[in-house]
């Protein structure tokens, strides 16, 4: 199977990224370590504005503690329940693929790779049911290289603007299954997505909307086409106006939930000097 050819060669060339990437910032910094803002946080906080599907409640909090104790010392804990698909997430690929992996299952070196951030904010601005094509890809290797084998592809549309205020970012505030024939955001059309799998063998794909399919989708068929294929996505990311269009490192860290069709997901990206 033509994914399975990703073997150590990944792990070297992750590990090879990352060694021209981190000392080279750290030595610039005096005292504890740090990377000068060259650490863009691509997730979005949970809590009670953190958007999630129409049909799905939100991010709980739920303070157990936060108090001094009778002996002394202050102590704080809390719970929280949330969907998997949410926030700032991944889905895995058995999200839409019985036999798919699960979140836990994902190898790390799939979770990481060199940024290739595809803007298509201007196309999309006048055109919330856009979906990225091929041509839009192709404009993008013209204009800078080759989407390099292993690549993280991140969507640009600019809906991050709109977080956390969910009329304009999903096109709806309803809430229920009626309100999901009214979600309007851009997405990846599966064309696209089978052609960064196969023509470019990608690791993984990301967008700052609600859904790597646009909103009027029905069938879901990219996320069909990229979880046949054992290719995670990730959504509702933070930031991406902050991440060049090429030259940056994702490192991607979902909560390992054993059987989980998604998580919430801390992602970043490791920025040059
Ligand atoms: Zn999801």
């Amino acid at each position: 199977m033509r994914r399975r050819r990703r073997t150590w060669t990944t792990a070297v060339a992750v590990t090879a990224s990352l060694a021209t990437v981190l000392p080279a910032t750290w030595a610039r910094a005096a005292g504890p370590a740090r990377l000068d803002g060259a650490i863009v946080d691509l997730s979005y906080a949970y809590d009670d504005t953190t958007i999630f599907w129409p049909t799905e409640e939100g991010f709980k909090l739920e303070r157990e503690h936060g108090e001094v104790t009778d002996k002394g010392y202050y102590y704080a804990a809390n719970k929280f329940c949330t969907p998997e698909h949410g926030g700032t997430h991944i889905d895995a690929p058995l999200h839409f693929n019985a036999t798919g992996k699960s979140v836990d299952a994902l190898p790390l070196e799939q979770l990481i790779g060199e940024a290739v951030v595809v803007d298509v904010s201007a196309v999309v601005a006048e055109k919330p049911d856009y979906q990225v094509r091929v041509p839009d890809l192709r404009a993008w290797e013209s204009a800078h290289s080759r989407i390099p084998h292993h690549a993280i592809v991140l969507l640009r549309t600019g809906w991050g603007k709109r977080w956390p205020d969910r009329a304009t970012y999903l096109g709806t505030d309803e809430r229920g299954t009626a309100a999901v024939a009214k979600l309007h955001f851009p997405g990846l059309h599966p064309e696209a997505a089978r052609w960064l799998m196969g023509e470019r063998e990608i690791n993984a794909v990301g967008i700052d909307t609600a859904s790597i399919d646009y909103g009027q989708s029905t069938m879901f068929e990219t996320h069909v086409a990229l979880f046949a294929q054992g290719v995670p996505a990730f959504e509702n990311l933070a930031n991406l106006d902050r991440v060049p269009a090429r030259g940056a490192t994702i490192v991607a860290l979902p909560m390992k939930i054993r059987g989980g069709s998604g998580g919430p997901l801390r992602i970043i990206a490791i920025v040059p000097p």
